[in-house]
């Protein structure tokens, strides 16, 4: 199947932004939603064959609104990126309920909401592709990210029970997990601290791309994954599948 519509969520900046441009880069159509009106506006301006929708992913009535609008520019939706992500990083002590609730209604309840939207409609066209964005920090836990990492946690597992229900009628879903790419969010998350750390565990040495991350994003949406499903692709130069003890190599 040509994936010729694509939905992605956080689309302004950052990660979604590239995604977005990838598609476009093959030819696709892109629904860009985002909740912040103005990087949308700027993100959108130079760009054709987008439909920029100002919406909020984790709230049911706008994500309903998404569909409709896409449905109504479209005709269709093929692909779907569940890449709108919040983070904030404090010890479990300092992480009011406020903050944890906000976090697992954007990065939990939101690829919850758009793909119990988006299915059926994909379903009429004949199916389709999903990724859900995680992070390296559903796989691993570390200090800071009680509310973050917990989300991240669930969305891998949520993209196995989704993979698992649409799988046979038509609709495959995997996850991305990124590693550290210095976006706006890392900006505000990450300090010199934390920054040093990542260098040290990470054998690639260093943070990764926009780019690079659209690029396995929008790999397991297309044919070229087409048995690949519920699984779970860590981009993030090695870091999941390493342990202690770089920083002492690269040192000899
Ligand atoms: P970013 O903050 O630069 O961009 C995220 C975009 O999502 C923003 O434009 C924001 O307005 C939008 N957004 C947030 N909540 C929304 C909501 N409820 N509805 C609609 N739009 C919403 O972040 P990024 O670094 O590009 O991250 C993208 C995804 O990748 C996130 O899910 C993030 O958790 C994940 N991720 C990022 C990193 C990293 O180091 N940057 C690492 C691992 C995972």
């Amino acid at each position: 199947m040509t994936h010729s519509t694509a939905v992605v969520t956080g689309a302004a900046r950052g990660i979604g932004l590239a995604t977005a441009k990838q598609f476009l880069a093959e030819g696709r159509q892109v629904a860009m939603v985002d909740r912040d009106a103005a990087a949308l506006e700027s993100a959108c301006a130079p760009l054709d064959n987008v439909l920029p929708l100002h919406l909020d992913i984790s709230l049911p009535e706008q994500v309903d609104t998404m569909i409709d609008a896409t449905l109504t520019a479209f005709g269709h939706i093929d692909a779907l990126v569940n890449n709108a992500g919040i983070a904030d990083f404090g010890p479990i002590a300092r992480t009011g309920f406020d903050v944890w609730q906000a976090i697992m209604a954007t990065n939990l309840s939101g690829p919850f909401l758009t793909v119990q939207a988006a299915a059926p409609v994909m379903l009429r066209s004949g199916g389709g592709a999903i990724v859900n964005i995680a992070s390296i920090s559903g796989h691993r836990a570390s200090t800071l990210r009680v509310a973050y990492g917990t989300s991240k946690a669930g969305v891998i597992h949520l993209t196995k029970q989704q993979a698992a229900e649409y799988g046979n009628q038509g609709i495959r879903v995997n996850c991305v997990c990124p590693g550290p790419v210095d976006t706006e969010m890392a900006k505000k998350v990450h300090d010199a601290v934390i920054r040093q750390s990542y260098h040290d565990s990470i054998p690639l040495n260093r943070y990764g791309e926009e780019r690079e991350i659209a690029e396995a994003i929008y790999f397991l949406v297309s044919d070229k994954a087409s048995f690949i499903n519920g699984q779970v692709l860590s981009v993030d130069g090695g870091f999941e599948s390493t342990g202690i003890g770089l920083p002492d190599l690269r040192a000899k």
